[in-house]
């Protein structure tokens, strides 16, 4: 369901959309094989008719010449179908391969360049300036037997870690708080499958198997171990017709993240900061194509609110063009203070998919006017005393909903905040006020005795 009407009537802008986004997909080859797959489809129409009307003339009574010569005309266009239906095929795998790879459509207001051109749009909170030497969370976790990267990397390997005493309570504080948070304010609670089809990743803009994928896939199996529940949750309507009044759908899932992390290396990969597994509270918003911007505003608001809750320093930012994901229309990252690294990190990313992922997915509405104005000509029918037809609302015309996700909280990440900026000069932690309720009361994480 890829627009590719679009990509052909707009060719200029969709390659120099991929340009801004350095995209290596080509919107000329794509718009060239629409061009032949359509010219292909008009033939095979044109030909499936002549076959029609060639079997409808050997119904009447004929010359055995002329039946001779109709039946030769079959075979030659029997002959032709076959070639032009093969044809068809391979354009439309061809089309469709090609078509994957294109990017969404950029927001106008989205700076153009690299990371360093993303936008500052706020900057939330103090800066702590403890007086006393910083330690990172790699020391914190070690010295107050939190963290154990040691044994992770034995049993595991590399970037994997065993989280004990109160930061297994914290992770599970986090999550606990975060998935009230937001159920509060109407996002249905879940759990997800934590594996899924490779198909479903393709369809949400993930590409499995991609040389430089970060996607773990699964020996023998069709399946592929989820990065992100955006995934998972963009699954759920797969294929589905949504009624207009339903929308807009919030979901927020609790479901664990693997990642390779292929190439990723330096200081800002360092202890929980970049690992291969990770727990994380992901919501996702599936909504009207109306309701979309205002909702992407809501959810970084939500964002904004917790973390300001959770007592950090960070700032917002507009990301810009070369850091957009694919699926990505507009995006909006939060990146919180960690004085580890004495430098804002990344703890959270909200994006606007618009129906990049619904096109791919299948997810549809039927908007309220349309289904209205089916309804009241189907009453309309039933009064003229007219038989009703049966699925008769399936005439109502549909849309494609606009999906968008964000991060509620990405664990690690939060500990390592948590962990470095409410450090004491004595060693210890304090626990933030609103996680307390989740984590036994326990106020300031201490050395075990
Ligand atoms: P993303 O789905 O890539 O936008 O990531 C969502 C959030 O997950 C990021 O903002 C980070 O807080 C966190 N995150 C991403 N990758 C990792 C990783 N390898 N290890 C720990 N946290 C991560």
């Amino acid at each position: 369901f890829i627009d590719f009407k679009f990509v052909r009537d707009n060719v200029e802008a969709v390659a120099a959309n991929c340009r801004n986004r350095l995209s290596t997909a080509d919107p000329h080859l794509v718009a060239k094989l629409y061009e032949e797959y359509v010219k292909a489809q008009q033939e095979t129409d044109r030909l499936r008719a002549a076959r029609n009307e060639n079997s409808s003339a050997m119904k009447g009574k004929l010359e055995p010449e002329q039946r001779a010569a109709l039946i030769e005309r079959g075979k030659e266009i029997k002959a032709e179908l076959e070639g032009l239906e093969a044809r068809l095929v391979q354009l439309e795998e061809e089309l469709q391969r090609e078509g994957q790879r294109l990017p969404n459509m950029t927001h106008p207001d989205v700076p153009v360049g690299g990371e360093d051109q993303s936008a500052v749009l706020q900057l939330v909170g103090q800066k702590r300036e403890p007086g006393f030497p910083v330690k990172d969370h790699l020391q914190l976790g070690e010295e107050l037997d939190l963290i154990d990267f040691e044994t992770g990397g034995i049993v595991s390997g590399a970037k994997f870690y065993y989280l004990r005493n109160e930061a297994a309570l914290l992770e599970l504080a986090l999550v606990n708080w975060t998935m009230q948070k937001v159920a509060a304010v109407g996002f249905t609670p879940m759990i997800t499958p934590d594996l899924v089809r490779e198909s479903v990743f393709e369809k949400c803009g993930f590409q499995p198997r991609a040389d430089n994928t970060q996607i773990y896939s699964v020996r023998d199996s069709s399946m592929c171990l989820t990065g992100t529940a955006e995934i998972p949750l963009g699954g759920v309507y797969m294929d589905k017709i949504l009624s207009e009044a339903q929308l807009p759908i919030k979901m927020a899932a609790f479901g664990h993240c693997f990642r390779t992390e292929a190439g990723a290396a330096g200081s800002a990969s360092k202890g929980l900061y970049r690992v291969h597994q990770f727990s994380k509270v992901e919501m996702f918003v599936v909504c009207t194509p109306e309701q979309s911007e205002a909702l992407h505003q809501q959810l970084l608001d939500l964002e904004v609110e917790m973390f300001t809750e959770l007592g950090l320093h960070f700032q917002v930012l507009d990301m810009a063009s070369h850091d957009l994901g694919a699926p990505a229309y507009r995006k909006y990252d939060i990146e919180a203070w960690m004085p580890g690294m004495a430098r804002f990190g990344e703890v959270s990313s909200a994006s606007n998919c618009t129906d990049y992922q619904s096109r791919r997915l299948n997810i549809r509405y039927r908007p309220a006017a349309a289904e209205a104005e089916a309804a009241a000509a189907e009453a309309a029918a039933a009064a003229g005393g007219k038989k009703k037809k049966k699925g008769g609302g399936s005439k109502v015309p549909t849309q494609f909903v606009h999906t968008l996700n964000a991060t509620a909280c990405a664990v690690p990440r939060m500990i390592v905040s948590i962990l470095e900026n409410y450090q004491q000069e004595d060693g210890t932690v304090v626990v933030p006020e609103v996680l307390r309720p989740y984590m036994m009361g326990i106020e300031v994480i201490k050395p075990k005795a």
